[in-house]
């Protein structure tokens, strides 16, 4: 494990690692922050959560504090592109604090406020800009923003710029940068879309990549448990009132589900908001103000609403519904476990939603342990999802028996009829990763609870 001395950083921006009490760096940090240094180009396969964004942003602050600077008056000589806002703001916070003992400016912009702030703190000048694609290329077209001087282009979240459909949005942002750059890729999936950018971006980029479980950083504590659809949110409600949940990401698959669900917990007395792509970004900076500060308990998300998202105090994460992309099944679960802490993931699996279970698992190359609570739906999984969309289930439906705090851990017993997962009962996964601990291996460790 490195150091950041041993990486030729400056020393103002080692000072501002050892400010965020960081104490070695993470893998990506290690590998790439040399070849950064050096000026090459790179291609990092890693998603949030693995120390990336220090791994660019202290290499582009070195370079812009050390190499002279064309005027007097700072100019956009960084350009980092983020799919969310949420992302460009925290990509944004985290250039603050790198910067803090330099004389480096920066901003972010994004769509969904007001532009006047933004072109003001532009007009004062800046040398790092971090922008998403839409408001860049609105306030470029308005004259507020030029690009010829750019020295270091960053895509950031590449794979899901690409899948939110911003792949011209980015071609017409490179026509726009000058021909010599460092440019620098991340993406936490590498499909051949992706492949194929990074070849017409990155010069003979230096290679690294962050295996998807590697990128499940530090501790998690991750479980299954076996509940009908109708049954998840008494279910939940049963385990945020045992009173063991801090504050926890409630995931689900649609906007409208995410509101009615928040909706339902604050019926219940729990103190829930949503946060999703239709709420104005006003709501959505209130909303994770109000879960930052602990006074909201619950968020309950939609995937790309909560990507990217770095919030310390996330005891647990529920996947109320299962994704069906895999990817997204580790960009959630990252939520928790930040800055060293321990986190718990709970995927609560109803049956039509088994086969995502199992690709999850097959992607991750573990099997993800029953909770030791679980009550369980107690009947063969459909064979495939169409099953279940095109016939609704008619087999006999067992009643599970009701959570409850005062039960206290089901008693052992033989496999669950009908589930078939020849699974090892009680086996806790923990990940410990490079943040966990100067002791932790970056390895999957079994032991038995
Ligand atoms: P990122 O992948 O850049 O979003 O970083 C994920 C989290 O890890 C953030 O909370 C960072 O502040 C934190 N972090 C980044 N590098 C280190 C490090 N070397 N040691 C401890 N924490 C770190």
């Amino acid at each position: 494990m490195k150091t950041f001395a041993q990486l030729n950083l400056i020393e103002p921006l080692l000072r501002a690692v050892s400010a965020r009490n960081y104490e070695t760096t993470t893998p990506i940090q290690a590998e790439t922050i040399p070849p950064l240094l050096a000026g090459r180009d790179v291609l990092g396969c890693a998603q949030t959560g693995t120390g990336k964004t220090a791994a660019f942003a202290l290499p582009i602050l070195q370079h812009i504090t050390e190499r002279p600077s064309l005027s007097k008056r700072p100019y956009i000589r960084a350009l980092v592109l983020a799919p969310t806002r949420e992302l460009a703001a925290q990509i944004g916070s985290s250039f603050e604090a790198y910067s803090q003992f330099l004389k480096t400016r920066q901003t972010v912009i994004f769509g969904g406020v007001r532009a006047s702030s933004q072109i003001q703190a532009l007009k004062r000048g800046v040398d790092v800009l971090i922008a998403t694609p839409g408001r860049l290329l609105d306030l470029q077209g308005q004259g507020f923003v030029d690009l010829n001087q750019v020295e270091f282009f960053v895509l950031d979240e590449a794979d899901r710029m690409l899948d939110m459909g911003f792949i011209n949005d980015i071609r017409r942002i490179i026509e726009l940068l000058p021909e010599r750059r460092q440019n620098l890729l991340f993406s936490a999936t590498m499909p051949q879309s992706i492949a194929k950018l990074a070849d017409s971006v990155l010069d003979q980029p230096f290679r690294f990549q962050v295996a998807p479980q590697e990128s499940v950083i530090r501790e998690i504590q991750q479980e299954v448990m076996f509940v009908q659809q109708s049954d998840k949110r008494h279910l939940l409600i049963q385990i945020i009132r045992q009173g063991q949940i801090g504050q926890a990401i409630v995931f689900m698959r649609t906007k409208h589900r995410a509101n009615r669900l928040a909706q339902q917990l604050n019926r219940a007395k729990i103190n829930a908001t949503a946060i999703h792509g239709n709420k104005s970004q006003a709501a959505r900076e209130r909303a994770l103000l109000s879960f930052r500060k602990g006074q909201t308990q619950i968020l309950v998300a939609t995937d790309i609403a909560a990507r990217g998202l770095d919030i310390d105090g996330v005891s647990h994460i529920f996947n109320f519904d299962l994704p069906n992309e895999t990817e997204s099944y580790v960009h959630r679960i990252g939520r928790t476990g930040r800055a060293g802490r321990s986190g718990i993931a709970i995927a609560f699996c109803a049956p039509e939603e088994y086969d995502y279970l199992k690709s999850i698992e097959e992607m991750m190359g573990i099997q993800i342990p029953t909770s030791k609570t679980d009550q369980g739906w107690d009947r063969q999984p459909p064979a495939t999802m169409e099953d279940k969309e095109d016939k609704p289930v008619t087999e006999k439906r067992v009643e599970p028996k009701p959570f409850s705090a005062q039960q206290g851990p089901k008693p052992e017993q033989g496999p669950k009829p009908g589930r078939n997962r020849g699974r090892r009962k009680s086996t806790r996964f923990q990940r410990k990763g490079p943040l966990a601990s100067k002791a932790a291996k970056s390895q999957l460790q079994f032991t038995t609870g």
